[in-house]
């Protein structure tokens, strides 16, 4: 497997508790490196933008909401198989399946406030990355 690029989010249940070091140490301990990083408040554009594969669940407004609520940390995740490695290193969705060690296990506080995203495929973590980067703001 090539070395390829994913994209992370840090969600405001994480920042808001002072969690981006732990979370970042995650995921530079699993060999994956941040080869961009910066902290931004969502726009609600952005959110729905982001999210509109959700867009008829029922909890699209709440998630929308949620991920506008307070700073999230974007980034790019750079190294060997790095998205499903980094998929691995999040853990499951609902925090209550997710193994031990992961994120959601450690940090999650519900399904929703699930204090990470990690793209679920190369082709979505490519359009993921250019939805948030410019070229310039990643350095490898
Ligand atoms: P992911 O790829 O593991 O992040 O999961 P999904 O793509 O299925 O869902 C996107 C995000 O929507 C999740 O990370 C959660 O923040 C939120 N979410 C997913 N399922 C639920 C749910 O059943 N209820 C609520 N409130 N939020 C959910």
């Amino acid at each position: 497997m090539a070395v390829e690029r994913t994209f992370s989010i840090i969600k405001p249940d994480a920042t808001k508790r002072n969690l981006t070091g732990a979370v970042n140490q995650k995921i530079e301990a699993a060999g994956l490196r941040i080869i961009g990083q910066k902290r931004i408040k969502m726009s609600k554009a952005q959110a729905e933008g982001f999210y509109g594969v959700h867009k008829e669940r029922p909890f699209f407004g709440s998630l929308v909401s949620f991920m506008t609520s307070g700073p999230v940390v974007v980034q790019v995740l750079q190294g060997e198989n790095a998205v499903a490695k980094y998929r691995e290193v999040m853990g499951a969705t609902d925090p209550a399946k997710a193994d031990a060690g992961t994120i959601r296990k450690e940090f999650a506080e519900s399904i929703e406030a699930n204090s990470v995203h990690g793209s679920d495929s190369a082709e979505n973590a490519k359009i993921e990355i250019e939805f948030f980067f410019k070229p310039e703001e990643i350095v490898d």
